[in-house]
């Protein structure tokens, strides 16, 4: 059977399990509700200079995410980003992180890997998949997606798009539940991972704060990592800065005003690096839902029966080589039902 699959989400997952099946010569069509590809993995463009506001680095254990590196930092998309990290606690000296990881960065943001993994693919952009529908029944079944008219209009009218013989869902999990109906065994495992919330807190200042680091894992009630973002290779100098508050924070002021969270980090900020001056910029962002608190450790999660799979970094040991990872795994799992 030729296979003609709707990926839905183009995030780091969404788009290396598309790469993998298309690659294998299967037709696949991306639909992510954002105008941009990336999910986490992205940059905000501001008139100071960028901002990773989710996914800060990544690092590479795996031995075929070790091979893939190989290939982005061929292309030119990554580089190691040589940072000076300490840990950080309220009133308490920096103290150096010892035995680091190699930490990469994508150039010149961290939505160059995204940009790079959605080339030669077929990518919709600002196409929010509302639900799937299934058409026809047994080894006839076909998929086709509702997605809205309006992105932005969850309440506006419907489009039909394709018939697919098979769907993936590359969401994090709350947000992949609405879409396994009619696959009930995945749904019983998706329902068991949640994910933390997170407030990011993107800061800009007019001069060197000169904290003698450039990043920090924070022990504190309000923040857990800070990140000089301008120190990452091939940015724009200045000095800006990324904060991350931790997820029980995030989750318990997760309906509060963004103007209150923003001037709550942004005191955090000053409070945990002693900075001597005030931000020129302060702005923040809610990710719904940004790291599970228990990944499934699956890889990814199949039905051959419905022809609907799931991939996502909460599937396979979390972070960013996790998502490209479960991605890999779930195409793997697609195309070895269609040789059977
Ligand atoms: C604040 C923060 C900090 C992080 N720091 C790090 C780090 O330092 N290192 C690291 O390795 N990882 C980090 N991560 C995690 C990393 O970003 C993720 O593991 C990875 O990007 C997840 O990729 P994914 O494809 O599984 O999901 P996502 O990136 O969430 O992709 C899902 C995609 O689906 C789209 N979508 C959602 N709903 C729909 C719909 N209905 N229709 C169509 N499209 C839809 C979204 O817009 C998104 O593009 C961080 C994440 C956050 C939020």
């Amino acid at each position: 059977m030729s296979l003609c699959i709707a990926v839905v989400g183009a995030g780091v997952a969404g788009l290396s399990c598309a790469k993998a099946l298309t690659q294998a010569g299967a037709s696949v069509t991306v639909f992510e509700a954002h105008d941009t590809p990336g999910g986490r993995a992205t940059t905000r463009k501001t008139e100071l200079g960028t901002f990773d506001y989710g996914a800060q680095y990544f690092t590479a254990r795996a031995a075929e995410f070790r091979r893939e590196l190989e290939h982005w930092q061929a292309a030119g998309i990554v580089l190691p980003w040589k940072a000076r990290v300490v840990q950080l606690a309220d009133g308490v000296r920096p103290v150096p992180k010892a035995q680091d990881p190699v930490r990469y960065v994508g150039v010149p943001g961290m939505s160059a890997l995204a940009a790079h993994l959605a080339k030669g693919l077929d990518v919709r952009l600002d196409q929010r998949i509302r639900r799937i529908e299934q058409v026809g029944h047994g080894t006839q079944t076909r998929w086709t997606l509702k997605r809205q008219a309006d992105p932005l209009d969850p309440e506006g009218i419907e489009i039909t798009e394709g018939l697919f013989t098979t769907v993936v869902i590359a969401l994090p999990a709350p947000e992949a539940i609405g879409f396994l109906e009619a696959a009930p065994q995945l749904l019983a495992q998706v329902r068991r991972v949640q994910m933390d919330p997170c407030w990011s807190l993107m800061l800009a200042f007019s001069e060197p704060l000169s904290l003698g680091y450039d990043a920090a894992f924070v022990d504190s009630k309000r923040l857990a990592w800070i990140a000089r973002d301008s120190s990452k290779p091939e940015r724009r100098s200045g000095e800006r800065w990324v904060a991350h508050a931790p997820g029980a924070w995030s989750r318990e002021h997760f309906s509060d005003d963004p103007d209150d969270v923003r001037a709550k980090l942004a005191r955090a900020f000053g409070l945990a690096t002693g900075a001597s001056i005030g931000p020129v910029h302060a702005v923040v962002h809610r990710w719904h839902h940004s790291a599970p608190m228990k990944p499934l450790a699956v890889g990814a999660l199949w039905d051959e029966r419905a022809a609907i799979g799931v991939c996502g970094d909460w599937c396979s040991g979390a972070r960013l080589e996790g998502a490209w990872s479960s991605g890999r795994a779930l195409a793997e799992r697609i195309l070895s039902g269609a040789t059977a």
